[in-house]
């Protein structure tokens, strides 16, 4: 057990890496980061920030060498840099856990493996098994990296239109992709799960995701699903770290067809966007749960305190200056998060919000009036 007191590292200094190590701070934990880029959102909140390569040995002896116990915060980590880490410190979740989930084609092989429910895909490498895999799956299909991809990066839709496959695959330039058939889906949601070494399990309240270009923009929570779908996503949660063998959180990307069924889209070893809502709204966040389990320490209650409805705040909303925060937080049921990132870039995550009401329809109707109004005004 990694006791309050000790020290942990966390490779990735973003706000995953930040909100991680406010939870930790809380309870009294010491928190290192390891990131290339300085002046990173975990940096400002961390006991020490280390700005080196990920495959600096030096920097990273000298990291590992101070802490007690290791994590991270983002899957495209090189495997070399894990796997030397974890040689000296216990990681979680663990080296193969990243590995089967840092890349599209081992993380579908292993849905596939297990049986759990997928869209049906292909693996290509070339121009020719582009067209075949297309001719199989059918369309509409995306094509998606099977490295570094996220937030729709790395992806292309296909329809019955597009027929050059050998333009779409030079364009597409990666080695290797997954091609997948396109879900006609009602609703997106995901189920973040903790986990610790005891095989002790629990899973957040289920989200309902709204993303837009690709980026989540709205969390709603609770979703607004039946009981019954809602216990089958929290068991495909449970299966699905279990499986793995997870100690830390996984969060588990679905979609909800439009005939009722549940289909697994990605998973992410890590604290999870969809999650933020916690750290306002459960009696635990994902991020002290995300704590408690690398730490082995008995897991949180993640009840949920009242429904609410989460907002990504991006760059975008800089383009005519500082959004007006005072009018935001006019209404005391809203709680602001923001990431110190000095750049406010379009599409660029630099906070959220998350606001609560006893009705979620009122949450809902007063986020969006809300997210208009810190887009429109400077
Ligand atoms: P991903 O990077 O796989 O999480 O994809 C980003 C977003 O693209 C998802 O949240 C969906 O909105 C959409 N998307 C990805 N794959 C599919 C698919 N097979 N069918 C329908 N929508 C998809």
């Amino acid at each position: 057990m990694i006791t309050p007191g000790k020290t942990i590292g966390i490779f990735g200094g973003g706000q995953l890496g930040r909100m991680t190590g406010i939870a930790a701070r809380k309870m009294g934990y010491s928190v290192h980061i390891f990131e290339p880029a300085a002046n990173c959102p975990a940096g400002h909140i961390a006991d020490r920030e280390i700005n080196a390569s990920y495959e600096d040995k030096e920097a990273l002896k000298d990291f590992i060498q101070q802490i007690d116990v290791l994590t991270y915060e983002f899957e495209n980590i090189p495997s070399a840099t894990i796997e030397f880490a974890a040689e000296h410190r216990p990681l979680h979740p663990s080296s193969s856990v990243l590995f089967t989930c840092q890349n599209r084609e081992r993380e579908k092989l292993f849905l596939r493996a297990n049986n759990i429910p997928h869209a049906d895909f292909e693996i290509v490498t070339s121009e020719e098994e582009l067209e075949a895999a297309v001719g199989k799956i059918g369309t509409p299909c995306v094509l998606k990296t099977a490295d570094f991809g996220y937030d729709g990066k790395g992806q292309i839709k296909l329809s019955s239109e597009d027929k050059d496959f050998g333009k779409i695959w030079a364009q597409f330039s990666a080695p290797k992709a997954v091609l997948e058939k396109w879900v006609q889906f009602d609703l997106e949601l995901s189920v973040i799960c903790a986990r610790n070494s005891k095989g002790e399990q629990c899973t957040f309240p289920v989200s309902e995701n709204i993303h837009t270009n690709h980026i989540l923009d709205l969390s709603i929570v609770p979703a607004r699903i039946s009981e019954h779908v809602t216990k089958e996503a929290e068991t495909l949660a449970l299966q699905i770290a279990n499986q793995l063998d997870v100690v830390g959180l996984i969060a588990v990307e679905m979609f909800l067809t439009k005939e009722g069924k549940i289909i697994v889209n990605e998973l992410a070893p890590r604290p999870h966007n969809s999650g933020h809502y916690s750290f306002d709204a459960c009696v635990t966040s994902q991020f002290e749960q995300h704590v408690r389990s690398v730490c082995d320490l008995p897991l949180g209650s993640t009840e949920l305190l009242e429904p609410n409805v989460m907002v990504n705040i991006l760059g975008d909303a800089w383009h005519a200056g500082e959004p007006d925060w005072a009018k935001l937080l006019e209404d005391p049921k809203v709680k602001l998060h923001l990431y110190g990132k000095a750049q406010a870039r379009p599409g660029r995550k630099m906070g959220h919000f998350c606001v609560m009401d006893k009705s979620l329809e009122t949450a809902l109707h007063k986020a969006q009036q809300y997210r208009n109004l810190i887009t429109s005004t400077p």
